[in-house]
């Protein structure tokens, strides 16, 4: 991982954005950055903080790309629901930096594995490690000896840093580990796949180890869930854009980038609208969308081939809108051995009463179901466990089916720099640490900046 992680600033109650550094000294440095999702978003903010003239060329109407708010019935909804963690601090340090207040824009809450009826994991607030290791040793649903082989393994984790020598699927890690069986049912898989959106059995144990190492083995609020209580959109790019104008930047929504010609003066971006000349570029599509531009480009051949080879998992969001008394014992709840994997009561995180939103991560059988029959089982599968018998007034089912990259072992994902100097990758598939997550895409968005600011050419001038 290149960038480095800073530590949040205090949160401040009705936040200014923070002011541009402006700093100098970039003469001829003109700034391309292709994609407007929190990557995209992240390197622009953090270009345009320092000065750099900065345009953003987005192909959709909106900004967010797959976390992005959008209208059904007159309620606003995300593309899907996601969720933060404490240890996201660099996204959660833009979100402030560009005028949001964590306070007010996030459910805080401690971390809470509940399936419902089968295990309860709850962490106390003490110091780290303290806290993961009652919460470990005090888990409802698991026999003494699974919970303490549960503590265990996080010890021998700590041990070793959380960097293994060679890479290995995560249930391979977990049995050489003696993980019981059920405490890899509860506990594990339930983690991984919301984390790495890729079952064990497939996932990289060392990517599953750097989120570990970040979340559970760091501080009390480095483990707290961060729910939205805003839409995606809203929370961090459409507030990164205001902060871009008011550094001399541009957005330019629903213009999509057509193709990337390098030539002897920097890099030329064809859109419907024209041509733009940039000294740099920063694309920060979806991977897809990325292969596609670079595919003519014969010296970005190595980059397309690795992002030709990545596979994909999919995420289902079943948004079921139940009259507003309606609620679920917790604002966040999983169930055990259904399709429904985690639901979000929306009343009580965002004042949307009635509105459960039901995530399903990763492949599974559910794919084999239509919308219609999908958000039928759910409904059923809340009646069954909850004993809502009420049905809901409408539902809505937003499939993604490449949400993200598919978490895999020795995975050889392109790196942010490209055989030409000028030309840099961003987006949340990109070499790093993390699996495609918020912070994944942040700091790919930073590192992509970074490596501009910091580029021998520049230092030279
Ligand atoms: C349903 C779902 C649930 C998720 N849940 C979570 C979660 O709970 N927690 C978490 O941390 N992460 C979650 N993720 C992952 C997270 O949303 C992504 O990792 C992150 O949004 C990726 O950001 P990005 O900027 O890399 O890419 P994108 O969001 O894909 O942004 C790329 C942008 O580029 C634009 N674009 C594409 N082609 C062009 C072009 N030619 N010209 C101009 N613009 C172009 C696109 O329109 C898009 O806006 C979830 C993802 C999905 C889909």
């Amino acid at each position: 991982m290149v960038a480095k992680l800073t530590h949040l600033s205090p949160p401040l109650s009705g936040r200014e954005p923070t002011p541009p550094l402006k700093r100098g000294g970039w003469e001829g440095l003109r700034v391309g950055v292709i994609g407007g999702g929190y990557a995209g978003m992240a390197a622009a903010v953090t270009l345009a903080e320092q000065g750099i003239p900065v345009t953003v060329f987005e192909s959709a109407k909106q900004l967010g790309g797959r976390a992005r708010g959008l209208q059904y019935n007159n309620t606003q909804l995300d593309n899907g629901q996601h969720i933060l963690l404490g240890c996201y601090r660099n996204t959660l340090k833009l979100i402030e930096q560009v005028g949001g207040n964590i306070e007010q824009d996030f459910l805080r809450l401690p971390l809470q594995l509940t399936l419902h009826n089968r295990f309860e994991l709850k962490a106390p607030q003490l110091p780290a490690p303290f806290h993961l290791l009652v919460a470990l040793l005090t888990a409802q649903g698991l026999s003494f000896s699974q919970r303490l082989q549960a503590a265990k393994f996080m010890l021998a984790m700590r041990k070793i840093h959380f960097q293994l020598p060679l890479d290995m699927s995560a249930l391979a890690l977990l049995k050489i580990n003696m993980q019981h069986i059920d405490l890899i049912e509860l506990l594990w898989n339930p983690i991984c796949i919301s984390a790495l959106n890729t079952p064990v059995e497939k996932a990289s144990a060392q990517v599953l180890l750097n989120v570990l190492r970040d979340s559970l083995n760091g501080s009390f609020s480095d483990s707290e869930m961060l729910l939205p209580r805003l839409d995606f959109s809203a929370l961090f790019p459409d507030r990164a854009a205001e902060y871009l104008k008011s550094c001399g930047g541009t957005v330019r929504t629903a213009c999509g980038v057509e193709a990337i010609v390098p030539n002897n003066d920097g890099i030329e971006l064809i859109t419907a609208e024209g041509a733009q000349q940039f000294s740099h570029i920063i694309c920060a599509t979806s991977s897809a969308n990325a292969a596609r531009l670079f595919q003519p480009i014969s010296e970005l051949s190595l980059t397309t081939q690795q992002i030709d080879a990545l596979t994909y998992q999919p995420i289902y969001t079943v948004y079921l809108q139940y009259p507003p008394h309606v609620k679920l014992p917790h604002p966040m709840l999983g169930f055990d051995r259904c399709f429904s994997q985690w639901l979000f009561d929306k009343g009580q995180i965002a004042n949307q009463h009635g509105l459960i939103a039901v995530v399903i991560s990763a492949e599974g059988l559910h794919q084999e179901l239509d919308h219609v029959q999908l958000s039928q089982k759910v409904v059923a599968e809340l009646c069954e466990q909850l004993g809502i018998t009420e049905l809901p007034l409408w539902q809505q089912v937003i499939a993604e089916k490449r949400a993200t990259f598919s978490c895999e072992v020795n995975l050889n994902r392109p790196a942010h720099a490209t055989s030409i100097d000028t030309i840099l990758l961003a987006g949340d598939y990109t070499a790093g640490d993390y699996p495609a997550t918020l912070e994944g895409a942040v700091m790919s968005g930073l590192r992509a900046a970074n490596a501009i600011t910091t580029s021998p050419s520049l230092v030279a001038n």
